[in-house]
């Protein structure tokens, strides 16, 4: 195994456990899994372990149709999802996919994330995507979410939980939290007589130069 695996598996685990930590994801609810460079396997997070508690020894290495190269745990039973976003977008390096509580609220009363009154969201998200119900798990639900993956980084996945892509384990870790907060910020901002969306105009502003400004400063940091 290379330096490059122990760094990603070394990784992977201080991410779920950031996860955990921060009330994302319960239980044994959750995924992560990252891309290793140069090589068609990924390696992913367990099926069935509390994502605050692995150890880089539960990591599963596996190729991008789900099968195990090593590892002896079982790999997480959301892998298609995984592998199939990997197939379809030759940037992400990294996916994320937890149960954040509030996200997960507009999730299962399938109210869109996408009131554009958050520059970070605008600038370090973008645009939010709401996957129909598929029954979590299944092939059908890996596909829709690829479908999705071809345009967004982040996905809620109606009465289930967040998905979000990035270059970087960072990048995409960091995705799920904003969009978290995010989240918590509509819902206030709801209950106080409503959200007042920024204009058209500074959107486009904030996608553009700065927006770009943001993720080069982003970028530096979270590597
Ligand atoms: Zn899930």
């Amino acid at each position: 195994m290379s330096r490059t695996e122990d760094e990603l598996k070394e990784k992977i685990v201080e991410i779920s456990r950031r996860l955990y930590q921060r009330g994302l994801v319960a239980g044994a609810g959750g995924n992560v899994s990252v891309r290793i460079p140069g090589s068609p396997y990924i390696l992913a997070t367990p099926s069935g372990v509390c994502k605050g508690y692995l150890s880089p020894s539960d990591i599963i290495k596996v190729d991008l149709n789900g099968k195990i190269i090593e590892g002896k745990l079982r790999p997480t039973s959301e892998t298609p999802m995984h592998t199939e976003i990997y197939k379809v977008r030759k940037d992400v390096n990294a996916v994320v996919h937890a149960h954040p509580p509030f996200c997960t609220g507009f999730a299962c009363a399938r109210v869109p994330l996408n009131s554009p009154i958050f520059p970070e969201v605008i600038a370090m998200v973008g645009e939010v995507a709401m996957v129909e119900y598929v029954t979590p798990g299944t092939k059908e639900l890996a596909i829709k979410v690829a479908e999705a993956a071809k345009k967004y980084d982040a996905m809620v996945l109606a009465n289930h939980g967040t998905i979000t892509l990035g270059a970087s384990l960072e990048q995409a870790y960091q995705r799920t939290e904003v969009l978290e907060d995010y989240a918590k910020v509509l819902l206030i901002s709801t209950l106080l007589g409503g959200p007042k969306a920024l204009s058209s105009e500074e959107v486009r502003r904030i996608r553009g130069l700065d927006a770009e400004k943001y993720r080069l400063e982003y970028i530096k940091h979270a590597e």
